[in-house]
């Protein structure tokens, strides 16, 4: 079950039982208690949003020692909203661990079956969704947007999980993190129409300021048509834009860090 915990002076959102089953770490980060000024203040983890690197190496060592993880055992990728799947074992170590250009290209989820080694995505209302294999054979890390989510990025990533693990999806646990909930992401009618038609009019909530999308419950329904199971999703339940504790692009206006979403082997 997820919980939040405190390590080194951070708060992590992590599920211990996991770890106790399968040797498994999942974690989600906030922006409290990094080196970062305005306003990337303070536990900003993207090189690429225009904080100052060297901070961002520091914040970045700080959770790889509050997680177990080296930097050099992270892998990145360069999200790009798109459906693009990377498979990454030790041959990828440190990509995109120490600067941007050495991430992952064109990629927005990562799925690993290397132990020890640390895959992650970077989020500021999109959603960080985390799954782990049966037995913490193989674990994913995808960054979903509402492009991504529209595009598939989700089940794209499940499959590549479930084909590498050689497991149904009926058995991968999958880790939803914080995101920007459907009391804060209100959308035109064009969206609305194209989402409830991909994801049923249950992902829509409706009310007098207009419509709101549900954006975890688009994703996860792609993923139950798959055949996932809702016994085994997990949600943080958290809102970036209501939570002060977390970076968020639209509250922030466009100019902001990002937290992050990280799943790793340990055994
Ligand atoms: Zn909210």
């Amino acid at each position: 079950m997820l919980q939040t915990t405190r390590r080194d002076g951070l708060s992590i959102i992590s599920a211990p039982g996991l770890q106790a089953e399968c040797g498994v770490t999942v974690a989600f980060t906030d922006r409290v208690g990094g080196a970062g000024a305005p306003p990337f203040e303070s536990l900003n983890l993207s090189f690429n949003v225009g904080d100052d690197h060297t901070v961002v190496l520091e914040n970045r060592l700080e959770v790889a020692g509050a997680l177990g993880f080296p930097l050099a055992r992270w892998v990145l990728g360069r999200q790009v909203h798109g459906v693009g799947v990377s498979s990454v074992g030790s041959l990828e170590a440190a990509r995109g661990a120490f600067d941007q250009a050495s991430a992952m290209p064109g990629t927005d989820a990562l799925v690993t079956a290397e132990e020890g080694l640390l895959v992650g995505v970077l989020v500021a209302d999109c959603l960080p969704v985390l799954m782990v294999a049966p037995a913490g054979r193989c674990v994913a890390a995808v960054h979903a947007g509402w492009r991504g989510v529209a595009r598939g990025i989700a089940p794209r990533a499940l499959l590549a999980l479930a084909g590498r693990a050689g497991c149904r999806p009926a058995d991968v646990r999958v880790f939803v993190g914080p995101h920007i909930r459907s009391c804060c992401m209100q959308v035109d009618d064009s969206l609305a129409v194209e989402f409830a038609r991909r994801f049923g009019e249950g992902c829509l909530v409706r009310g007098e300021a207009g419509v709101r999308l549900d954006l975890e419950r688009a994703c996860l329904s792609a993923l139950y048509g798959l055949g996932v199971d809702e016994d085994n999703v997990e949600s943080a339940g958290e809102c970036t834009v209501c939570g002060e504790a977390y970076f968020s692009h639209r509250r922030d206006g466009g100019t902001t860090g990002r937290q992050a979403g990280f799943v790793g082997i340990v055994r």
